[in-house]
Parts: C-alpha cells; structure tokens; sequence
C-alpha cells in the first residue's frame, strides 16, 4: 500500500499511512450527516456515542446561541453561574438517589481522572491511606494515563506501560461464569484493601459492546459495600438512555459512590463531564485545612455554554417524550437485530436497550484484525456511519432514528456479510 499525502491534522485513532481521504462533513441534522461530495449518511454511531437525540437539536441549539451572547466563559472557582448551578440541580434530581455533589469537567477521561482522585483523597483525608484500584478486564475508560491505568492493557497502551499505575483485574462476567467475577471482586476488596471498584454498569463499550446483567452489578456493589470499597461507575457511554433507562444503574437499583457522565450530558453538542459523589467524600475534603482542598481544576470548568447545552439535555430528559424514544429506539432494534441470531456467519448476538452488538465471524478476529477497515469502508460506500471494533459490529444510533433508517443499517450489515464473510 502506498503512502498517503500527509496530513496537517493528526486525527484520533487514526493510521494515517493507511486512511483514504476524510470525509468531510457540512451539516448534521437528527440521524443524519451531509457530506460535502452530495451523499446523506446514516449515523448509526451517534458520532462516537455521543449524540442521543439527534444532531443539531432544536432545544439544545437555541440554548447555545442565547448563552454565548451572554456569558461565555468565566473561571469556575469563586465564581458560578446560573447554568452550572441548573445542571447541578437536575443531575442531583434525575441521577440515582444519594449522590450530593457534582465536580465538573470537559471530558470522559477527566471525569475518570476526577473520580479516581476524589476516591484516593477521601481515603488520604480520613487518614486511612488506600490507593489501589480494582477494574474490570475489557474495560475502558479513556485515554488520559489514569484512565488508561484503569482501562485493557493492550496494543493501544503498550508503549506507555511504564507510566501506568498497577491495578487488580477481575474477570468479565461472562454468561454462566459471574460467579467467578464475584468471588474475584470479593477477594480483591478483601485482601488488597482497594480505595476503589471503577466498572462500566451493564456495557463494557470500547472493549467489544460486552453485555452483563444487573444482578452482577448489584452484586459487585454489595461486595464493595461490604469492604467500604468505594463503587465508581462509569456511565461515560451507558448514560443518557442508552441502556433502556436514564442511567444504567437504576436496573441494578444501586448508587454508586461516584457516577461519571459525559459523552450525552450535553445531547452531544459540546464536550462537557461530570463526576458526582456521595456526600462523605465531599466531606473528607471539607476542612478549615487548605491542604484538605480537592486540588483539581480544568481552565473551562462548568463552562456556560456548555452546561447551557446541558440544561437543555437535562429539560429533555424530564419530558416524557425522549423516554418513549428510548423505548421505541429500544423495541426497533429488538425486531431488527432478531434475524441475525439464526444467520450462521455471526456469533454474539446481543443487546441491552438501545445498543446493539454482533460478531461476524471470521478467521481473523481482534480490534487490529483487517476486517474491521473493510467493514468500516464497505459501510462508507453504503452511506452508514459504522465504525466496527474488530469484526464486533454495534448500532448506537441517536433517538431519532426510524425503522427505514435502521432498515438500511441492517440490510448494509447483512449485505457486508455477503460481502466479506
Ligand atoms: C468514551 C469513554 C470514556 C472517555 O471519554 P472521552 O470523552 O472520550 O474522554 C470513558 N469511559 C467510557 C466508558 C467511555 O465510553
């Protein structure tokens, strides 16, 4: 293959000696995406899963023009401002019950970080010194060398392995052998003393779209309870909707200790996190001692324009309207994904609320395996944003979706099948 022209922007998990031109887009609108050569494409990813209800939401659009004439970025410490306190007080009302503070961020990853900061710290501050981090294999939970740390080792990480801090694993709860993830997690808390349990309820997303019941997360929470082992779930890319409810938790019925949101916080607009807490790690920082302070800060903290998109999020959430699309999204893709299950070429066939997941089988599996660039081109020629990991195809597609839409996606996926099995 022959080198590529260079290119004066370095994109984000790109090869770039083996990508073919970019596709550049003009407009998004809903589940669409319109490209500066003429083609309308199908967002069956939500643009790397962030995108709920649809590009360019008439609320959340609205709510960003007025707030960028008015106030658009003010330091964050010493100083508020009306649509972080907004966003602060629907979180804590919409988010599982029990969680009393909310640290804003502009990232997933940041939010991690702020999450595996406030769980070291609380320990430090009680004056009871804990700092290891138990994970779940498969894990993702983002790039940042923290949460690389907390995330699969692997080829994306191997080079930076010196830098990162060592972590307990425990097993994917795989169908019919959660109890040895169980008996893992309750060894680890303990023996090992852990601060800290970081976990992404129900998906592990990054890692393959791999799915585990509620039972196993309520499980893992009573065992870290019963070490105090602080639970931090990372709902980066569960939250919003995504799993049949608002955030994956509730399906377990648990609070965890510390909640990570981001990705849908702002409908996808604009980037934007938070890290939430219960109420005794707050208060393991709150002292007349500065040196007790939680020393985290972001230039853009609790920016206004885009907490003003996250207000707008959060108005939608409230409506009833985007709780039926969840289960309408929900139901489609049961009916849709249902033929796959008897075709011999896929494995896997799985889904949890709105997300979908299939493996094609193939000789040569693996995230770096060639058949995922085949499939990710094959689904560009087809006009669907796609972007498998490995030969593990998933549909996230944002809430506006039709049924002729996701006929489209699927018949591109079995038409790939054909194509390339
Ligand atoms: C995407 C993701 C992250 C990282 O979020 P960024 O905004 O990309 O930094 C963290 N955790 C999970 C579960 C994610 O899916």
């Amino acid at each position: 293959m022959t080198l590529k022209k260079r290119s004066a922007i370095w994109h984000p998990f790109t090869q770039h000696a083996l990508q073919g031109e970019m596709t550049k887009i003009l407009r998004g609108d809903g589940a669409y995406l319109y490209t500066a050569d003429g083609r309308r494409i199908i967002d069956a990813i939500s643009s790397w899963w962030v995108v709920t209800h649809g590009h360019c939401q008439p609320h959340i659009v609205s709510a960003i023009q007025e707030q960028a004439g008015k106030l658009n970025q003010i330091i964050f410490a010493g100083y508020t401002h009306d649509p972080a306190e907004e966003v602060a007080a629907l979180l804590l009302k919409l988010g599982p019950p029990g969680l009393d503070h909310v640290f804003f961020s502009d990232s997933g990853s940041t939010s991690v970080e702020v999450a595996l900061k406030m769980a070291i710290g609380y320990w430090n501050n009680i004056g009871e010194p804990r700092t290891r981090v138990v994970v779940m294999q498969h894990s993702y939970h983002g790039d940042t060398i923290g949460a690389m740390s907390v995330g699969a080792r692997g080829v994306f990480n191997e080079a930076y392995g010196p830098l990162l801090f060592d972590v307990t694993a425990i097993p994917f709860p795989a169908e019919s052998r959660e109890q040895a993830t169980l008996d893992a997690l309750a060894s680890a808390c303990r023996n090992e003393s852990p601060a800290a349990f970081i976990v992404e309820p129900l998906i592990l997303g990054a890692g393959g779209m791999l799915m585990y019941p509620a039972w196993v997360l309520r499980q893992m929470k009573r065992i870290c309870e019963a070490s105090r082992v602080l639970f931090i779930a990372d709902e980066v890319m569960t939250g919003w909707g995504r799993t049949g409810t608002l955030f994956a938790c509730e399906q377990a019925n648990i609070t965890p200790d510390i909640a990570c949101y981001s990705k849908g916080l702002t409908g996808g607009a604009l980037p934007l996190a938070v890290t939430l807490c219960r109420a005794d790690i707050f208060d393991a920082h709150y002292s007349k001692d500065r040196t007790r302070t939680f020393f985290h800060s972001s230039s853009y903290t609790a920016n206004p324009v885009a907490c003003a998109a996250a207000k707008a999020n959060l108005d939608l959430w409230q409506d009833q309207e985007s709780r039926r699309r969840v289960a309408a999204v929900a139901t489609m893709q049961a009916h849709a994904i249902e033929p796959f299950r008897a075709d011999p070429r896929f494995a896997n066939v799985r889904r949890t609320g709105t997300i979908t997941a299939l493996d094609l089988k193939t000789s040569d599996p693996g995230y770096l395996a060639n058949i995922g660039p085949k499939l990710q081109a094959f689904f560009e020629r087809r006009n669907l944003l796609l972007r498998p990991l490995g030969n593990t195809i998933y549909v996230m597609p944002p809430y506006c979706v039709t049924a002729v839409d996701l006929d489209q996606i699927y018949a591109g996926v079995r038409d790939a099948a054909d194509a390339l099995a």
